[in-house]
């Protein structure tokens, strides 16, 4: 249920809770009684719990916990095993 900003003409501002279809466009001052009316005001959007916000979670992740892997993945028949021709790549630790 989005959260609805009230302003009344004393300045006094106040939240409530409607649903969309049941929203009022005055209400009663919680404070001084007077007619209050909605306010327009930028909607509260949160990054938690989007996709973005799991992707920078787990790109975060892989800096400090990288995943560790036991064996090479399986190559299909037509790719071929690269080839490395350094001497320093043969001290490399194999799985
Ligand atoms: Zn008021």
């Amino acid at each position: 249920m989005p959260n609805y900003r009230y302003t009344c003409a004393e300045g006094c501002q106040f939240d409530a809770l409607f649903s969309m279809s049941e929203v009022p466009a005055q209400l009663d001052c919680r404070s001084c009684g007077a007619s209050a009316r909605r306010t327009i005001t930028a909607p509260f959007l949160s990054a938690a719990g989007s996709s973005a916000y799991g992707l920078m979670d787990r790109a975060a992740a892989t800096a400090h916990e990288p995943a560790v892997v036991s064996n090479l993945p399986s190559r299909g028949p037509g790719q071929a095993t690269p080839v490395t021709r350094n001497p320093l790549h043969a001290k490399l630790p194999r799985p």
